[in-house]
């Protein structure tokens, strides 16, 4: 029998807050979102971040219980500090704490590849296994861990941060050597997302095109897109393994824009069901189902 969704009951604010937009969703008992609003994120000055977060609030006239935020970004689970490379206006700012008083509300904040893991875990492609990594690959590439239903929230909030640190090594003909975000060099997230494809295939046949154009091309069997992706598949697939072989996963739900392509992924679970020591005819890495709401989701759950 459908739920009715009691309009005066106080709801959850779930938002995923990424460096462009903030999503916010107001989310009833029974997990329906009864309201959704959506801006640009004040990026570089926390006094409008925080205003503009809070002035949604107050316009939607709902009672909320508390917030939850998604965030492309850290939080320390100490010190509540946040690092977010394209928010820079919250760089070392105890965001749960600040926003807490400023909204009146208990806030809890998480990473969001932590938030979609969760979600994936709990509700989505990954629902039934107790031990979910998951991956997104998306601009760059980023993870998380759930064992038994929970997020595994590690020391700075760092988890499933199978992207970064030394993966590709100097000099090697086979992939380019490029600086990380991160400040290493030779980090899988240089060439793991969809930038990274399109710095792969610069490097290897010297020609500048869109991740979309090498993957129609890789879908189509043309050589030079077909030698670029398969290269891609084995680096990613290296990675992945080891990560299994570590986390002991299950199961491996896959988000972000390059996850849309169902045949990378099956291609990419094939490789890695060849590396990894946990031997299954069952596929691990396989396409999340919760789509643009996975943050938001996850969100509710924190
Ligand atoms: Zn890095």
């Amino acid at each position: 029998m459908p739920t009715r969704t009691n309009l005066t009951a106080p709801a959850l604010l779930c938002a995923d807050i990424g460096g462009s937009h903030m999503r916010l969703a107001w989310i009833d008992n029974d997990l329906n979102v009864i309201e959704r609003r959506q801006i640009s994120t004040p990026s570089h000055d926390l006094d409008r971040f925080v205003e503009s977060f809070a002035e949604l609030v107050r316009e939607s006239h709902r009672p909320v219980k508390a917030a939850h935020l998604s965030l492309a970004g850290l939080q320390d689970p100490v010190t509540a500090r946040c690092i977010a490379a394209n928010i820079p206006c919250i760089k070392d700012v105890s965001l749960a704490p600040l926003m807490s008083r400023e909204l009146g509300l208990p806030v809890r904040i998480a990473n969001d590849a932590d938030c979609f893991t969760l979600a994936e875990a709990r509700t989505g492609a990954a629902k039934g296994h107790d031990n979910v990594f998951g991956i997104i690959l998306g601009t760059g590439v980023g993870g998380g861990l759930v064992q038994q239903g929970n997020l595994v929230v590690g020391r700075q909030g760092l988890t499933g941060e199978w992207g970064h640190g030394p993966f590709l090594r100097r000099g090697d003909r086979d992939y380019p050597y490029l600086p990380c975000g991160c400040g290493q060099s030779g980090c899988l997230d240089t060439i793991g997302g969809a930038r990274g494809l399109e710095k792969l295939h610069l490097w290897l046949c010297g020609e500048a095109c869109s991740s979309r154009d090498i993957i129609n091309g890789w879908l189509s069997k043309k050589s030079p897109y077909h030698a670029t992706v398969t290269r891609y598949i084995d680096l990613l697939s290296d990675a992945l393994a080891i990560v299994i072989n570590i986390t002991g996963a299950s199961c491996v739900p896959a988000g972000g824009g390059l996850s849309a392509v169902e045949q990378l992924i099956t291609a990419l679970d094939q490789a890695v069901r060849e590396k990894c020591l946990y031997n299954t005819d069952t596929p691990i890495i396989v396409r999340a189902k919760l789509g643009d709401d996975a943050g938001l989701i996850g969100a509710s759950y924190l």
